[in-house]
């Protein structure tokens, strides 16, 4: 079986010579393989023609077109198609319940549409492009399996379902009025039925109390995060489902929110998906993982238990279905701390205050030296943009004076929210703000390749997706000359795969060009494999923080989970840290040690 698939985002007709409709061998022999879709003026291939030679893979300058061979038997599994050449998915998840059940998969393999098939916002075509998709032709499509049961629910008049979409930075333009407002009218229309959980316990455990009063369009991205969970939660329904509720969320806040939906979870079906592999670890019963190619097409494995799925998912081979998704296994190494910096100390800063009018700020004196990675962790509202950007020249200290090793050295900061206005090209935003950086062949192999920035060069900036957007200002900021890279959640919108080779490319990069970086995330996974040591925040949010260290990675965890209240065991198999449960005997055992975090 064939799939030809054109990405319209990439295909410009305009800017090409046409190379895919001359150079197909079928359509020099005369037959119209691929022709111009009326509708669009792109090219249209025809697969039933398609030798599957690959040429115009090849030969479009804009790598728009995939030709994927499948094997036959997925053909009757085929859920949905996005039109002629379109995205296709294969196969879906059934939710249970009693249980969360989680979806794995790289950006663009089809997790947010499967969402949308199950909480009944798209109706499944099968692939019959001729006539839209219905409830009964859904129904008939899956006579006689566990989904059967599944969508006959549909049919109930007051069935439900509650979706947290992925995108909450659109809430302000969906929403206007107040915090107060909008969660009023969540429960309003549940036409006086309770919801599951107390709306005071939700606001108080999402610390959300405080901006009632305030309105939506100033809120912050973990605060409107926070909100679409709590009114996703706070719906009456039958199935929930939450796309990617960690993003712009700290540890804490991520740890309430997977504790609040592993309750709502006892009582309805309710389905994941979430990049954080910690957060998923302790969040989900069972995973889904998805295979295929972004953008072409995707396949829903069979469901594994989570510990097993994300295992198999960081060997990067599925045994039983015998597919190899990536070409590599990811490993979690215990890097002890490099306690002999070659080349010394890079910077050294003095203790700093800062005071904002109801904000202060304290931290110790330290020094980041060459070829050092600093993982920055620590509650949101606690500081660590506002250090950052004190290291960086933004801000200055109220007291203390940050004194430079060097004279000339220079700091590069990629800040936490990257808003795209220009209608600018990627390559062109590169050429205008960094153009010898962006030729540096060190750049290239080290920053440029592992980024997957080719295929993104030809596209607007404005046209990226957030996961697209982060490679882009990452890879920008490290093309800028500097000595110290300040990274401010690079992992934010990242699928777990980018975010394990984002932390392992700036690992290499940093050690390899003798320059040092600070890297601020809350995803444990990407601080682990990233740093060397680490800077821990503590405080209360919104009015006071303190930052302690740099100390060893191990310390510094130790530190942290601490504060946190959680400990992290070691996966026998593949060391990666576990999440232990709360007042398990390991869990009890381990901070009696003060071992909150495994090595
Ligand atoms: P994920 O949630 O795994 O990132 P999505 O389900 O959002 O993946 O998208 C999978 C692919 O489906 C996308 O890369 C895109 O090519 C395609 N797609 C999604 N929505 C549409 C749509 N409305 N029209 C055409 N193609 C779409
Ligand atoms: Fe041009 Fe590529 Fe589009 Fe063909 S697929 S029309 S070569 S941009
Ligand atoms: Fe033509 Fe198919 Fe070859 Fe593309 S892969 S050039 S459509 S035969």
């Amino acid at each position: 079986m064939r799939l030809a698939v054109i990405n319209k985002k990439k295909c410009n007709p305009k800017r090409c010579s046409l190379e895919c409709y001359k150079y197909c061998p079928r359509n020099r022999m005369g037959e119209k393989c691929i022709i111009e879709n009326p509708k669009d003026g792109r090219p249209l291939i025809a697969e039933e023609l398609c030798v599957g030679c690959g040429i115009c893979v090849h030969k479009c300058p804009f790598e728009a077109i995939h030709i994927i061979n499948l094997a036959d038997e997925l053909g009757k599994d085929l859920i949905h198609k996005f039109g002629e050449n379109g995205f296709c998915l294969y196969r879906l998840p059934a939710p249970v319940k009693g249980q969360v059940v989680g979806l794995l998969g790289p950006n663009g393999i089809g997790k947010t549409t499967i969402i949308n098939i199950l909480s009944g916002h798209l109706n499944p075509n099968f692939g019959d492009l001729a006539t839209p998709g219905s409830l009964e032709k859904t129904l008939e499509h899956f006579r006689r399996t566990e989904l059967y049961n599944y969508f006959e629910n549909f049919k109930k008049k007051n069935f439900k379902t509650s979706l947290k979409p992925q995108y909450v930075d659109s809430l302000p333009k969906l929403y206007k009025g107040k915090v107060k407002n909008l969660l009023n009218k969540v429960l309003e229309a549940n036409d006086g039925e309770e919801s599951l959980k107390k709306p005071k316990e939700v606001l108080s455990r999402l610390g959300l109390e405080h901006v009632l009063e305030r309105d939506i369009s100033r809120l912050s991205g973990g605060e409107l995060q926070r909100l679409a969970i709590a009114a996703t939660l706070l719906r009456d329904a039958d199935v929930y489902f939450f796309d990617e509720p960690s993003s712009y969320l700290d540890i804490y806040q991520r740890m309430n929110m997977a504790k609040l939906i592993r309750e709502l979870a006892a009582e309805k079906p309710t389905v994941v998906i979430e990049h954080d592999l910690a957060i998923l670890d302790f969040l989900t019963d069972m995973v889904y993982i998805l295979y295929g190619k972004s953008g072409a097409y995707g396949v829903v494995a069979q469901p594994r238990g989570t510990r097993h799925a994300i295992n198999i998912y960081l060997s990067g081979y599925l045994e039983k279905e015998n597919i190899r998704f990536r070409n590599y296994e990811i490993k979690f190494e215990t890097h002890p701390p490099r306690k002999e910096w070659e080349s010394g100390s890079l910077l050294s800063f003095p203790s700093l205050y800062k005071e904002f009018p109801n904000f202060k700020l304290e931290t110790n004196e330290g020094h980041i030296h060459r070829g050092e990675v600093i993982g920055v962790v620590g509650p949101n509202a606690t500081g660590k943009t506002t250090f950052v950007k004190m290291l960086a020249g933004v801000l200055k200290p109220t007291r203390g004076e940050l004194w430079l090793d060097s004279e000339s050295i220079k700091i590069s900061y990629k800040p936490q929210y990257i808003n795209p206005e220009e209608e600018i090209k990627v390559r062109e935003l590169f050429l205008s703000e960094v153009e010898k950086g962006y030729r540096d062949t060190f750049f290239v192999n080290q920053v440029k390749t592992p980024l997957g920035l080719e295929e993104l060069e030809n596209s607007l900036l404005t046209e990226l997706s957030g996961g697209e957007l982060q490679r882009v200002a990452v890879a920008l900021c490290l093309a800028r000359e500097a000595d110290i890279y300040l990274l401010d959640e690079p992992s934010a919108y990242l699928d777990s795969n980018q975010r394990m080779e984002m932390a392992k490319m700036l690992r290499r990069f940093i050690e390899k060009s003798k320059k040092s970086a600070l890297v601020v995330d809350h995803d444990v996974y990407f601080i682990d494999i990233v740093s060397d040591s680490l800077l821990v925040f503590g405080g209360e949010p919104g009015r006071y923080g303190r930052a302690r260290g740099p100390f060893s990675l191990r310390e510094g965890m130790n530190a942290f989970l601490k504060d946190v209240g959680i400990s992290f065991r070691r996966d026998p198999d593949t060391r990666r840290p576990r999440i232990n449960k709360v007042g398990s005997k390991l869990d009890r055992e381990q901070r009696l040690k003060g071992e909150y975090y495994y090595q």
